[in-house]
């Protein structure tokens, strides 16, 4: 019997990756445009390099372009490039088709609705209120709930807890294998692997479940719980 769905958040709900891409795509030409004398190519090498050293949640990434490129931070540059990030990331940041239809169906079968992110707190939050999935979901895990991130049991346990459920009255749902999949099974819950969003070509997985797309959780709790 499924009780509850856990999500992970950035390429499960929401197409992280692309948001992310067109936001430095767009925030690129405008610092050019604003005087920084570098090639696109370059300018993309650079980011790249800051987000691999960083972390891709890396809040301060131009400030480091502009100090390696200009020895200094131009706060006309800068602001150019956070502005016109900004505004694509707004409009880039959509969940995945279906989402919205899929987690109306879930509310009305009285499935109760988690998310388990490792984003920061606060970037987690401001990307759900943005997509008003603050308003849909029962119970928020982020980073800072527990200090550990998945596939630690301590975040899974936590979500289990808010949720008020037993492991396996609960189903996880996420892209990454090794974090997602692997951390809900050891603590025995029920695991769906998300193929659409997988950018990392994934061959093995695991999971009980495997989804081309998300409305297929409809089956499979229609089929757990012989509806
Ligand atoms: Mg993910």
């Amino acid at each position: 019997m499924i009780k509850a769905i856990v999500f992970d958040l950035d390429n499960t709900l929401v197409d992280f990756m692309k948001m992310k891409r067109r936001s430095i795509e767009e925030a690129i030409p405008a610092m050019i445009d604003a005087g920084l004398k570098i090639t696109h190519e370059e300018a993309n090498r650079i980011i790249d390099e800051i987000y691999k050293e960083q972390g891709i949640e890396y809040q301060k990434v131009f400030d480091v372009l502009l100090q390696r490129v200009l020895n200094e931070v131009d706060y006309k540059i800068l602001s150019a490039g956070i502005v016109a990030y900004r505004r694509a990331r707004e409009a880039a940041l959509i969940p995945y088709p279906h989402v919205y239809s899929t987690l109306n169906q879930l509310l009305k079968l009285g499935i109760k609705m988690g998310i388990l992110s490792d984003a920061p707190a606060k970037e987690a939050w401001l990307r759900l209120a943005f997509l008003n999935f603050h308003h849909i979901f029962d119970a928020v895990v982020t980073f800072e709930d527990t200090k550990e991130r998945k596939p630690s049991p301590a975040p899974f346990i936590k979500m289990l807890d808010k949720l008020k459920i037993k492991p396996e009255e609960g189903l996880m749902v996420g892209d990454w294998a090794e974090r997602d999949i692997e951390g809900a099974k050891k603590i025995g819950m029920k695991t769906a692997f998300a193929r659409y969003g997988d950018t990392f070509d994934t061959k093995y997985h695991y999971a009980d479940y495997e989804l081309s797309d998300i409305s297929e959780l409809i089956d499979i709790v229609t089929k757990e719980n012989k509806l």
